[in-house]
């Protein structure tokens, strides 16, 4: 399914869902805005958590300036917070562009093992709320406005091999 371009994408899945790996597939570097690099940006490194609060009112700015620009913006984040949602689609809409909504509906066991073999693995337990919170998101977003609501499973992801890809 094309999505529209140019619009408000935003990615919603738990870590190892394959998130980054299917923004950096169909989007340019400058178009995604990723949580994890912004912690790399104002923190020691993109698993400094320390930095989250730093790097997502970074992430708020960038996204509000590319949408009022009504420049194609992919938000990489877990996608499990409703009201930066809510916000994000309500700044494309103010400048008349699309949101959709994208979850990588990757199983949990996947995600489980990809992150077991990861140099910085998520704590097992951050794993299940992200997995838990991610399951419920799914179920909230048809009632939120989205243009559209793409869930990929993996059956509608090509297998990449594995490389020192995005995180
Ligand atoms: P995080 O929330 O931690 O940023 P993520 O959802 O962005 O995770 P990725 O970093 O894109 O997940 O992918 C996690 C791992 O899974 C990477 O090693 C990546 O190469 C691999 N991967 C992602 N998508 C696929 C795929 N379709 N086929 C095979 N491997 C994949
Ligand atoms: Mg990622």
């Amino acid at each position: 399914m094309p999505l529209p371009d140019p619009a408000l994408v935003v990615l919603v899945g738990a870590s190892g869902s394959g998130k980054s790996t299917w923004a950096s597939r169909h989007y340019r570097a400058a178009e995604i805005v990723s949580s994890d690099q912004l912690r790399g940006v104002v923190g020691s490194g993109e698993h400094d958590l320390d930095a989250s609060t730093d790097a997502f009112a970074l992430l708020e700015q960038v996204v509000a300036a590319r949408l009022g620009r009504r420049l194609t913006t992919v938000v990489d984040t877990l996608g499990t917070d409703a009201p930066r949602r809510r916000r994000w689609l309500a700044a494309a809409r103010g400048a008349g562009l699309p949101g959709v909504a994208v979850v990588l509906d990757t199983p949990a066991g996947v995600c489980r093992s990809r992150n077991a073999a990861r140099d910085r693995p998520v704590p097992a337990r951050a794993l299940e709320r992200q997995l838990a919170s991610v399951a419920a998101t799914t179920d909230l977003l048809a009632g939120e406005g989205w243009d559209a609501v793409l869930v990929l499973t993996p059956d509608d992801l090509p297998t990449y091999l594995p490389t020192a890809g995005p995180r």
